[in-house]
């Protein structure tokens, strides 16, 4: 699986669209830092106001949710291929 690799060149990351009406429900958290390190392999257009990034950390992996004027929030965290799924989901507009 090659999703896991760093990516997200300055003006060529995704927009993610308006999430469809049966689109899986994440359930968001308020952000923690638990882990000692983490890395961010991708992260959406930064044009927008809401950024979405793909984190991992301490063996497993999250979405992490910003926006203007709101607190950070966080998927669970999750395993690596789940994780990649549910990333690949949230840019097709299937999950929110
Ligand atoms: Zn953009």
């Amino acid at each position: 699986m090659t999703i896991l690799k760093p990516e997200g060149t300055a003006g060529h990351s995704p927009h993610v669209p308006e999430p469809q009406a049966d689109s899986q429900i994440i359930t968001w958290r308020p952000a923690t830092h638990a882990e000692d390190r983490r890395r961010v392999l991708r992260w959406t257009c930064q044009c927008k106001p809401v950024v979405y990034y793909l984190i991992t950390a301490g063996g497993r992996g999250y979405i992490e949710r910003t926006a203007p004027g709101q607190a950070t929030v966080q998927s669970p965290r999750m395993r690596y291929a789940p994780i990649a799924d549910l990333w690949e989901l949230l840019l097709l507009g299937r999950a929110r």
